[in-house]
């Protein structure tokens, strides 16, 4: 088994964001969770790699409880869970390939770049990470130059810099235009397909989730109302 949640909740003062009885993931997947704007997804993405701390419940991986995990463990667990989001989150004035490789930092952002800290190796990895998304050829311009496409393709590239074990994504298309949000949808399930990484994604379509996720989580007011194969989600959703 790669994850079991079992009665995850969140509270913000007394109101219920998240109440998850159970969602396990046993193999890699493609999953998509969807539900309308305040259903909890986020909160839910966010409790997994620990950037919100949960109110009560368990998150096993392997058999260990992440929501346990301190210092050099939590770092590790941040590490193989990697999060798009959706403002890409890259720095807007550095460039493109340099962005990249701080997915090898895991967030110490301002002392890798006046420590020029990366190696040949990452650079390379790196650009290889860049031209199998289709955007090599932007590697040493400024971020901010970016479509929001391209600018979410770096952020895909840099998530596979950690060497993640799940790529979290939290609305990686609600910014981006059809076209964009495709190319980037089928960057995103490549992933799943070609290195067997779960990949989870918050959505707001139910067309997009059916489109490309083999299995889709809906969500309402805090609570999964559903969980299984695209094919059997009901308009109810
Ligand atoms: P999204 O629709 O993408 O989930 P929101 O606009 O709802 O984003 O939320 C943006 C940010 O505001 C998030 O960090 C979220 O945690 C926070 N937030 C959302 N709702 C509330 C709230 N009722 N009170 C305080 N912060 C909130
Ligand atoms: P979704 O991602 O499905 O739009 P969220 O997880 O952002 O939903 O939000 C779930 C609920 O939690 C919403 O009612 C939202 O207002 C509330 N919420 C989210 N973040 C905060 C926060 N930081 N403080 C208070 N309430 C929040």
């Amino acid at each position: 088994m790669l994850i079991k949640i079992e009665s995850l909740t969140k509270r913000f003062g007394t109101a219920t964001a998240v109440d998850a009885a159970e969602i396990r993931v046993e193999k890699p997947a493609m999953i998509g969770i969807i539900g309308r704007s305040g259903a909890g997804k986020s909160t839910l993405l966010r409790m997994i790699n620990r950037l919100t701390p949960a109110t009560s419940g368990r998150i096993l991986v392997d058999g260990t409880d992440v929501l346990t995990l301190k210092g050099a463990a939590l770092r590790r667990w941040r590490r193989d869970c990697a999060m798009i989001f959706q403002q890409f989150n890259l720095v807007p004035r550095l460039d493109v390939v340099t962005n990249v490789m701080l997915g090898r930092l895991n967030g110490h952002s301002a002392l890798a770049s006046a420590f020029n800290v990366f190696s040949e190796a990452d650079v390379r990895q790196a650009l290889a990470h860049l031209d199998r998304l289709g955007i090599a050829e932007h590697a040493l311009k400024r971020a901010e130059a970016l479509s929001g496409g391209q600018q979410q393709r770096v952020a895909i590239a840099r998530a596979l810099m950690q060497d993640p074990k799940f790529v979290l994504a939290d609305e990686p298309i609600a910014s981006l235009d059809p076209l964009n949000a495709q190319v980037v949808m089928d960057a995103l399930r490549r992933i799943h397909v070609e290195q067997g990484l779960s990949v989870i994604c918050n959505l707001h379509t139910l067309d997009t989730a059916r489109r490309y996720c083999d299995r889709v989580i809906g969500m309402r007011a805090g609570r999964i109302v559903f969980d299984g194969p695209a094919e059997l989600l009901t308009e109810a959703m």
